[in-house]
C-alpha cells in the first residue's frame, strides 16, 4: 500500500482539467464579493459542499449552476489571473508536474474583456503560478470552444495565433447529444490544415458514435473521457474482443483522458469500481486518469489515484505507467515530453521503488 504522502509526492501529469472548475471555494466567495455576485452559501467550507453536492444531484440544471457562479467571478484579467495563478499552485502541491488546463475563452467576455485579454490573463497566472509554486511544474493552456455555440472557428484560430505564448491545444465541449462534434468540422479542419493539436469531449454521456466522428471524421488527436469506447468491447470471463473502432484506438495509441470520479457525478459510470478504466487499462489502452472539475467533485489528482488504487489494487508501477502515458500524449513537443519522462518522472520512481 502507497501512503498518502508518496502519493503526493508522485509526479503526475494532467491532461483534462477545466479552469473554471478548479477555484478554491474562498476564492470564489472573495471574488464574488468584490462584485457583488450572489453566492448560494456564505462560507467557504458550506460553498465547497454546495458545489459537490449540485455536481452531485443528477440534475443537469443544478450542474450547470455551479459553473455559472465561477464563471461569473472571472470576467476581469485580475480575477482571471488570481484565478490561472492558484490552480497552478494547487496543482504543484498536489505533486502535478505537468499540466494541460482547459477553459473556454467566449465564456470570460460579459465585462468588456477580448478573446485575447482573456488568454492574456490566463497566460500571465499560469506563469505566476510556475514562478511561486512550491514544487517545479510546467503549465500550458488548452482553449475550449462551446459545441452548442458557433465560435469554434473563431477560437480555433485563437489557438493557433497564441501557439508560441503558452496555448498547445484546443477542445470542444458543452452538451454531446445533439451537438456531434462535426457540427465544428471546419475548426477541426482548419487545426489539421495548420498542424495544431486537440482533444474532443466525447463518449462521456453519448455513445459510440461520438467517438468515432472525433476521430474518424474531425481528426483528434485524444478523447476527452471517451469511456464510451467500453460499448464496443465484448467480454467474456477474461477474454475481451475489440470491435472494429475499439480495435482502432488501441492500435494507434488514442490517448482517452478519463476522469473516474466527475464520470460518477454525470452518471456515466454506477461506481469507480465498475468504471471502464479498470477494463481499458488491462487491455493497454493509452488511459490517462484526470480531475476535470476539481471544485466540482471535490478531487484532486492524489485523490482520483487513491480511488482507483482502492477500486482495482493500483501499486507504483500503475501509477507509473498513467503519468507515462499521459506525458506521451501531451501537446507540447516531443523532446520536452521526453524530458519530463525521463527526468522527473522515471527518476522518481526509480528511487521509489528501491526504498520499497
Ligand atoms: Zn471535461
Amino acid at each position: 500500500m502507497i501512503s498518502p504522502e508518496q502519493l503526493k509526492a508522485a509526479p503526475k501529469v494532467l491532461l483534462h482539467d477545466h479552469l473554471d472548475g478548479g477555484l478554491r471555494p474562498e476564492t470564489v466567495l472573495e471574488l464574488a464579493g468584490e462584485i457583488g455576485h450572489p453566492l448560494p452559501r456564505a462560507s467557504a467550507p458550506e460553498l465547497g459542499a454546495w458545489f459537490v453536492e449540485s455536481a452531485d444531484s443528477g440534475s443537469l440544471e443544478r450542474y450547470l449552476e455551479t459553473f455559472e457562479h465561477t464563471v461569473a467571478v472571472m470576467q476581469t484579467a485580475e480575477a482571471i489571473k488570481r484565478v490561472a495563478s492558484e490552480c497552478v499552485q494547487d496543482l504543484a502541491a498536489d505533486g502535478v508536474v505537468y499540466a494541460e488546463v482547459r477553459y473556454a475563452p467566449e465564456q470570460h467576455l460579459t465585462r468588456g474583456l477580448t478573446l485575447e485579454q482573456v488568454v492574456d490573463a490566463v497566460r500571465e497566472g499560469f506563469e505566476h503560478g510556475m514562478a511561486v509554486a512550491e514544487r517545479p511544474i510546467v503549465a500550458r493552456q488548452l482553449l475550449t470552444a462551446m459545441r452548442h455555440k458557433a465560435r469554434s472557428m473563431e477560437i480555433a484560430e485563437l489557438a493557433v495565433a497564441y501557439r508560441d505564448a503558452g496555448v498547445v491545444g484546443f477542445d470542444i465541449a458543452g452538451a454531446e447529444a445533439g451537438y456531434p462534434p462535426t457540427r465544428h468540422l471546419d475548426a477541426f479542419e482548419y487545426l489539421q490544415r495548420e498542424n495544431a493539436h486537440f482533444t474532443i469531449h466525447a463518449g462521456e454521456a453519448f455513445g459510440l458514435p461520438s467517438i468515432w466522428q472525433a476521430i474518424q471524421w474531425c481528426g483528434a488527436d485524444r478523447l476527452g473521457h471517451g469511456v464510451r469506447i467500453i460499448d464496443d468491447i465484448e467480454t467474456d470471463g477474461d477474454k475481451a474482443e475489440l470491435g472494429r473502432l475499439a480495435a482502432y484506438v488501441r492500435d494507434r495509441r488514442i490517448p482517452l483522458e478519463m476522469c473516474p470520479s466527475s464520470n460518477l457525478q454525470t452518471g456515466a459510470a454506477a461506481s469507480i469500481a465498475e468504471h471502464p478504466i479498470g477494463l481499458l487499462a488491462k487491455l493497454r489502452f493509452r488511459v490517462t486518469v484526470n480531475t476535470d472539475n476539481r471544485l466540482m467533485s471535490g478531487t484532486s489528482m492524489s485523490r482520483e489515484l487513491t480511488l482507483l488504487a482502492e477500486a482495482f489494487d493500483y501499486g507504483l508501477e500503475d501509477f507509473r505507467w498513467f503519468a507515462i502515458n499521459a506525458m506521451k500524449s501531451a501537446f507540447i513537443p516531443f523532446d520536452e515530453r521526453l524530458a519530463i519522462i525521463n527526468n522527473v518522472i522515471k527518476p522518481w520512481y526509480a528511487e521509489a521503488d528501491l526504498s520499497h
